[in-house]
């Protein structure tokens, strides 16, 4: 039995004391949800939201975080700055790093692979462009991505690592894949997931989809077989709108 999980990715929204307004909102409402909750603050507010979610179930997580361990990295944030501030989740290769940072598969590679070794959990992207879908190239480029961006990932490691399906074109538009079309990618990325790793660790697999999940879209994209939570963008910060979706099965 896999557990759901949703996850808040709050991007670049709100100021250290704003989040952790929030936070201190999102801990009455979802304290002891029985679906698993990580939300990732921008790195100024990690510390704050981190005093609050302490000792709750509330997960902590980052955005992003470096290729390297440390040194002349000039605006990076490394993966033991994050552990010392009870960080214990990473969303790494969302769209936006590729689009606007230009983050390649390999250098994604690079950073998931610290990651894991430094014992973080991580939240791995991958999703194609509106172009690419109408191209018919949705298999070819999302196994590319889960390919290039989990080489040399070990079996043992597969237990920190979730993959979230965003289709670009679903994220921040309003779009939203029918539940339909995203289970089959789902399904696409765990039968991969499969084929490298074989059935146990893929049946384990949380593979969460992200793209414009509302409170009235959440049910039925998790009814799903293989879908197995969300990751969400604009809807995780309104205190109401995350927590009626992370309460999606209440
Ligand atoms: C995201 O940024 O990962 C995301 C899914 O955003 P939104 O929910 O706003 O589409």
């Amino acid at each position: 039995m896999r557990t759901y999980y949703i996850a808040g990715n709050w991007k670049m929204n709100m100021t250290a004391s704003e989040a952790r307004d929030f936070a201190q909102k999102l801990v009455k409402k979802l304290d002891g949800s029985d679906v698993k909750i990580m939300v990732a603050p921008p790195f100024t507010a990690l510390e704050s939201v981190s005093s609050i979610v302490r000792g709750t179930s509330i997960v902590l997580g980052a955005q992003n975080m470096c290729h390297k361990e440390s040194g002349a990295h000039t605006g990076e944030v490394s993966a033991d700055m994050l552990l010392d501030l009870d960080v214990s989740t990473v969303i790494l290769g969302h769209s936006e790093r590729r689009a606007i940072y230009k983050e390649t598969d390999s250098h994604i590679n690079e950073k998931v692979r610290l990651a894991l070794a430094k014992g973080l959990e991580v939240i791995f992207c991958v999703g194609e462009t509106l172009e690419e879908r109408e191209s018919g190239k949705v298999e070819d480029v999302v196994l590319t991505q889960v390919r290039e961006g989990l080489a040399s990932v070990e079996a043992s490691q597969l237990s920190s690592l979730v993959i979230a399906y965003e289709p670009v074109w679903a994220i921040g538009t309003g779009k939203t894949a029918t539940p339909e079309d995203a289970n089959a990618v789902h399904k696409l990325i765990r039968d991969e997931m499969r084929r490298s790793f074989g059935d146990e660790a893929a049946d384990a697999m949380i593979i969460q989809y992200g793209g414009s999940v509302k409170p009235d879209n959440a049910a039925e994209l998790m009814s799903q077989s293989d879908i197995d939570g969300a990751l969400v963008g604009g809807a995780s910060l309104d205190v109401d709108s995350f927590a009626a979706i992370a309460q999606f099965n209440a």
